[in-house]
């Protein structure tokens, strides 16, 4: 048994349902579970339409739910003309309940995490029987299934995580039989429910973290992630046009690309994978002469190169700590990362100067206001007293990695990755290396983002770098 997973681009047009169609018939025989994402742009439109909602403007929430609901009818009336009637109903009453959810979020001026996953969920809910359809009416029988039925997860609605022994057990029971009787499950990505069976959601781009949960619970063969480019590139090629597909990536470089930035995986895809030792593969949809990109293990990914790819994260802030009078006083880190934490923020990367000078930290630009504060109030002592001389932020900024297993033990990668930024004038705010030397990450103005990308793949995978690995 294996799954196919589809993205948005794979389910947003005519054209590429009907390739979706093809890729599944010719997997027939290996007994394919399909995980379908909303169409691209659809969760963005609805979660806009939940702030509308939430801000008051009611009739402006309803015309963009009213867009979408159109947009998806157009594309049922296209794929299926007269046969689509059940569809068009099924659409017609789920956006009926998403519409009472928008009008309560609008009377009450309030959207909890808990209402925004149960209306974010709408545009998954409407492209699963959409599939579900094209695929029976070209003669693979195949039935849409709501993932809440199945993937069980914890409350932490927004980035919810699964149970594994409740999800393997529904997976079993619900999944199973159907495969028995030769009919295909299209089930929604990226949603799932808890034990009571309120809807949350597996965080943005969530849908191939679901092909691997179902994967891992059902002991499949092999996760296919079919997206719109030749596999997990050596960059972004809407930012790197020289960027080439990559054959082979480690479970852990993948994670680190995707962490860093790499969209094209969700960052915890690969942690239901490892553990089942199943491969994930990337694939293109749009062109099926590419063989795409396997995950495997660090043995088998090994190529000989050293940064596999190089991936940037923007839209950040750095915060930053400092103070002559903070030097070996034991526990100012923890007080500092405590008083974060408190505030429910993620922390991206963190860096200490070996002065113990300052300690600087990255996280999304639009929490620095409130952690500033937070730890003015945390160290106004040590701020009454100058041991502490200022708490400040730089945003907006990015993260930019070099990620490759090819970096362990290998002397002089950072220097190359430095005189690159150098001769490009590109300056680097921090720094920061995992211990597991799997990536250099850096701090650069959003504004040198794209430029500093382009350096680094440049000296690692461009024509002087091809050029200096030959001679
Ligand atoms: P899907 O809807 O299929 O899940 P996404 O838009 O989530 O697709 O992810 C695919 C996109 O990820 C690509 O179109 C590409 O622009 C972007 N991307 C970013 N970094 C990389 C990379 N290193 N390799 C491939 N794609 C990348
Ligand atoms: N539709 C969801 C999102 O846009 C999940 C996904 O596409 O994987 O975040
Ligand atoms: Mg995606």
């Amino acid at each position: 048994m294996i799954i196919l997973k589809f993205g948005g681009t794979s389910v947003g047009t005519t054209d590429a349902i009907r390739r979706v169609v093809q890729i599944v018939a010719a997997a027939r025989e290996r007994s394919p579970i399909v995980v379908v994402s909303a169409t691209a742009g659809t969760t963005d439109a609805i979660i806009r339409a939940a702030r509308r909602a939430e801000a008051g403007d009611l009739a402006g929430a309803q015309s963009e739910l009213a867009e979408i609901a159109r947009r998806h009818q157009n594309l049922v009336a296209d794929l299926l003309g007269v046969k689509g009637a059940a569809v068009l109903r099924e659409i017609a009453d789920l956006t009926e309940r998403v519409e009472a959810l928008l009008s309560s979020v609008a009377i009450l001026r309030e959207l909890t995490r808990r209402s925004l996953d149960a209306i974010a969920s709408y545009g998954e809910r409407i492209s699963a029987p959409i599939v579900a359809a094209a695929l029976d009416d070209a003669g693979t029988r195949a039935e849409a299934l709501s993932a809440e039925g199945i993937i069980v997860t914890d409350e932490r609605f927004g980035e919810a995580a699964p149970l594994s022994t409740e999800t393997r057990e529904r997976a079993a029971k619900q999944l199973t039989p159907r495969l028995g009787y030769g009919v295909v499950p299209v089930l929604t990505g990226f949603i799932a429910a808890t034990r009571e069976g309120v809807t949350t959601t597996l965080g943005r781009g969530g849908s191939d973290y679901s092909a691997s949960i179902l994967a891992a619970a059902l002991g499949a063969e092999e996760v296919l992630i079919y997206t719109d480019v030749n596999g997990i590139m050596s960059a972004d090629p809407r930012s790197v046009p020289g960027a080439r597909p990559l054959e082979r990536v480690s479970y852990e470089e993948a994670q680190e690309l995707s962490f860093f930035g790499a969209k094209v995986i969700h960052p915890r895809t690969v942690l239901p994978a490892i553990e089942a030792r199943i491969p994930v593969r990337i694939l293109n949809t749009f062109d099926a002469s590419f063989a795409g990109t396997t995950i495997t293990s660090e043995a088998e990914a090994t190529d000989g190169s050293i940064v596999k790819a190089t991936t940037s994260l923007g839209g950040l802030g750095l915060i930053t700590v400092e103070g002559a009078g903070m030097s070996g006083v034991p526990g100012m880190a923890a007080r500092v990362f405590d008083t974060v934490a408190a505030d429910g923020v993620s922390v991206l990367m963190i860096s200490q100067s070996s002065s113990e000078h300052n300690i600087c930290f990255v996280v999304g630009a639009e929490h620095t206001a409130r952690i500033i504060r937070d730890l003015e109030r945390a160290f106004a002592a040590e701020l009454g007293r100058h041991d502490v001389g200022r708490v400040y932020a730089e945003q907006p900024v990015a993260i930019v990695a070099a990620v490759g297993e090819g970096m362990k033990g290998t002397p002089g990668v950072a220097a190359r990755v430095f005189s690159a930024l150098g001769r490009m004038k590109i300056n680097v705010v921090a720094i920061a290396q995992g211990s597991s030397e799997l990536n250099i990450s850096l701090v650069v103005e959003e504004a040198q983002r794209d430029a500093a990308v382009r350096a680094i793949h440049e000296e690692f995978h461009g024509r002087s770098a091809r050029a200096a690995a030959a001679s």
